[in-house]
């Protein structure tokens, strides 16, 4: 939520975006107007990568308030009609439980299942725990890109009910929106959360620590897609680069990673193709440029969308899951880019 008790007007946020071009003056004109709840070109500008929350040297937030000022508005970076398609497809993934181990944790897939890598449940590293998958699970997060938080807030009290049912002390999310919504913004709406929320990355680096002798180091530069949700929990990248140190694998020092990472131009290929199209060129390039053998994935919608473009630029492409599995000897290095079905 933004805190206008930590804005100083200074316009930092929007001089930093990386996908806009303003001058100083105009960002802090920008940020004045969106406060004072007038016209605002950022709310058309923005295409919601949520950098700026990270920018902000003073933790004021200015994403959200776009966020929330596109929701007052209705200018909004997608048409209404996307949001609407989005929810009418995702609301009816059919539910299914398995259940593991009762004192292990519970996954959680939400509706992403068919997106992710056809045999990534049949890991060792998943072995007992009790997978869940459907639309019961399925956080919204996703509005949060569409300038309607209200439907994000409206059902995160059922979505972590849906998960306390469960009656686990952890529960782990290997799609980033949903341990978004469980670790930072329930809580930040004033829902109590009755379980543990767990990254899939500190999940993976604790599996690791504890399987030391199955690990073979990769020894290989790997290119980090970044997702933007992410940047509502930065704190958890610690737990990215130890991924990468007990993989034995280079995360690569290239520009587009971190703070400076860029969208995967999920919907803006869509909205304004000529802009998305040098967005991927300029990140799978800068990939490249900095000795990349492979770009890794975290978020399902990033996978499904750049592993073909980096495939077809010549750069291997898989997975996070994929990448643990291969530093365990389950899978041989090599490229294994997204082909499940849609979701
Ligand atoms: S939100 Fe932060 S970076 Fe943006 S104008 Fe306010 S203080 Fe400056
Ligand atoms: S959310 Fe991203 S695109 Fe939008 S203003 Fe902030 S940095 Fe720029």
């Amino acid at each position: 939520m933004f805190d206008a008790t930590r804005c100083n007007d200074c316009g930092d946020c929007f001089v930093q975006c990386q996908y806009i071009d303003y001058s100083q003056d105009k960002a802090v004109s920008e940020i004045k107007a969106l406060k004072q709840g007038m016209p605002a070109d950022i709310l058309r500008d923005c295409i919601t990568c949520v950098a700026c929350n990270e920018y902000c040297p003073s933790g004021a937030k200015p994403f959200d308030l776009i966020c929330a000022r596109q929701e007052e508005t209705g200018i909004r970076f997608v048409d209404v009609a996307v949001a609407d398609f989005i929810d009418e497809t995702l609301t009816i993934v059919p539910n299914e439980i398995i259940e593991g181990d009762p004192e292990k944790p519970a996954l959680s897939l939400c509706v992403m299942g068919h997106a992710y890598p056809p045999d990534m449940t049949d890991s060792a590293l998943f072995r007992g725990l009790t997978l869940v998958r459907g639309s019961d699970y399925y956080s919204r997060i996703v509005h949060l890109h569409n300038g309607l938080e209200s439907r994000v807030k409206e059902h995160a009290r059922q979505f972590i009910d849906n998960f306390a049912r469960l009656n686990k002390k952890e529960v782990v999310f290997v799609h980033d929106d949903c341990y978004t919504l469980a670790a930072i913004k329930a809580p930040e709406y004033g829902i109590a959360v009755p379980f543990r929320p767990v990254h899939i990355f500190e999940y993976m680096v604790r599996y690791l620590k504890e399987h030391t002798d199955r690990i073979v180091p990769l020894n290989k530069k790997i290119a980090y897609q970044r997702p933007c949700i992410s940047r509502y929990a930065p704190e958890k990248e610690r737990y990215v680069d130890e991924f990468f140190q007990l993989i034995g694998a280079e995360r690569v020092k290239r520009k587009h990673d971190r703070r400076d990472a860029l969208c995967c131009a999920f919907g803006l290929l869509e909205i304004n193709p000529e802009k998305g199209t040098d967005i991927l060129e300029r990140n799978i390039g800068d990939a490249q440029a900095h000795g990349a053998d492979a770009m890794t994935f975290l978020c399902p919608g990033c996978y499904w969308l750049m592993s073909g473009q980096c495939e077809d630029r010549g750069l291997a492409s898989m997975f996070v899951i994929d990448l643990c599995r291969m530093a365990l000897g389950e899978l041989p290095f090599s490229s294994r880019p997204w082909n499940g079905s849609q979701y």
